[in-house]
């Protein structure tokens, strides 16, 4: 690496050029030299010059003078990360295009490479205030806060890092749905009429989870991820059903939470912070237990046709033509009436059950094995197991 290294004598000399044709705050005149003088303090050594050279700076030629607002931008950071739960942060800053057009004139108006551009400074010195004050450190590669500084909207904002959590839901009672459907408002974009979270009602099983994350965390949005999907008839019994949450803007990182949370009919298990939801999809098995009416009396002894069903694979097909196999790996069934039977399994997690009891572009299916035509009033899950 080339360094030009430059005696102080030599900046003396420089600055007073520079000097009589910009007015320049120290900041700005420090930082010309203090890398190439390995100094790390733009502020002092600008100082330092400025009072040698007996030479009076009033408005900055590059900043106007924007780092005498350092002070007023830092209390502003605090005041809206005041409710914040935060160990690490990072500063972004956006500048007015004329104060990175000035910066940049005068460092090639006198050729002055390898030295900081004003952007770099002004976001390290918030940076290093804000951190004195607080006493939480900078952090570049997923800080708990990232603050927008824009200078040229005199704006202050604040983005979070999610907080991504897992756990299992049980369901006791029946005719609960499993999604809530979005505001009508902003079809779950997140609006004034749903104080932004996206949906305005709770009452299914992600309304009942997202509500409680929402005042647990005072989080804005929940994204739930479900290992498996259900009727709004079925029920979730055993230790539930696995899902993953990732919890948008929350203001509390670390609430104590309960192993067991009741929310009406619905109970969260061992809900736990985990530092990623899956990226792809999550491979399971269900263990279900189906409620099955036939269109005409079963015959006698036919349910033992179902045994074929057993260690068998169940293909799939889509609208779309897409083809898929699911393995059915243990099969049990009891009569109970002349027309109605329970057919209990443990089947690769995503069999459209209903459509394999109808017979609907699914093969082998129930209805076809019987030669009846079979619907499944209700199917329940006894466990959900994730298998990788
Ligand atoms: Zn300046
Ligand atoms: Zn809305």
């Amino acid at each position: 690496m080339r360094k030009n290294n430059k005696s102080f004598a030599d900046v003396l000399q420089l600055s007073q050029k520079i000097l009589k044709e910009y007015d320049l705050c120290d900041v700005c005149l420090g930082r010309l030299f203090a890398k190439n003088l390995g100094l790390v303090s733009n502020k002092k050594l600008g100082e330092k010059i400025h009072r040698i050279l007996k030479i009076k700076s009033a408005k900055c030629y590059v900043c106007k003078n924007i780092f005498d607002g350092v002070n007023s931008q830092v209390a502003k950071m605090l005041d809206v990360s005041s409710d914040y739960d935060f160990a690490t942060f990072l500063v972004g800053t956006k500048l007015k295009p004329s104060i990175l057009d000035r910066d940049d004139h005068m460092r090639s108006r006198f050729r002055l490479r390898g030295i900081d551009g004003i952007k770099t400074n002004i976001t390290r010195e918030l940076a290093k205030q804000f951190s004195h004050k607080t006493k939480k450190k900078v952090e570049s590669s997923e800080p708990d806060l990232t603050f927008m500084i824009n200078f040229k909207e005199d704006s202050c904002t604040l983005q979070t890092k999610p907080v991504f959590l897992w756990g299992r839901y049980t369901k006791s009672e029946r005719n609960i749905p499993q999604k809530q459907k979005p505001c009508s408002t902003c079809l779950g974009k997140g609006c004034v009429d749903c104080s932004h979270h996206g949906i305005s009602e709770f009452d299914s099983v992600e309304g009942l989870i997202s509500k409680y994350l929402f005042e647990k965390f005072e989080a804005l949005q929940a994204k739930i991820t479900w290992i498996g999907g259900e009727d709004s008839t079925s029920l979730v019994l055993g230790s539930g059903r696995p899902f993953f949450v990732k919890l948008l803007n929350p203001k509390k990182r670390h609430p104590r939470l309960p192993k067991k949370i009741k929310l009406g009919e619905i109970t969260i298990n061992n809900l736990k912070p985990i530092s990623k939801t899956p990226s792809g999809p999550v491979p399971f098995t269900s263990k279900v237990k189906l409620y099955i009416t036939c269109e005409n009396k079963i015959e006698q002894n036919i349910l033992s046709k179902l045994d074929q069903l057993e260690k068998n694979t169940i293909a799939v097909y889509e609208k779309s033509g897409r083809r898929t196999e699911k393995l059915i790996r243990n099969i049990q069934y009891k009569s109970i009436s002349d027309d109605s039977f329970y057919l209990s399994m443990i089947a690769g997690g995503g069999l459209p059950l209903k459509r394999f009891v109808s017979g609907d572009d699914t093969f082998p299916n129930i209805s076809d094995i019987l030669e009846n035509k079979c619907k499944c009033e209700t199917f329940d899950f006894e466990a959900v197991k994730i298998t990788h």
